[in-house]
């Protein structure tokens, strides 16, 4: 299975976006190589619920 080792912005990690995902769509495209990883995705959405509420 094809990946790109990509960079987290907000907790600085590296991880990996796989084939047939949408960041591995964008990484191959636009050549981008720092995402926002899964565990940061679900953080910041639940924030934005909060602060919503
Ligand atoms: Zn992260």
């Amino acid at each position: 299975m094809f990946y790109y080792e990509v960079l987290c912005y907000n907790c600085k990690k590296t991880f990996k976006v796989y084939e047939g995902s949408q960041k591995y769509k964008q990484a191959k495209e636009n050549n981008i190589k720092v995402f926002c990883c899964e565990d940061c995705d679900h953080r910041i959405r639940m924030e934005a619920i909060k602060n919503f509420f």
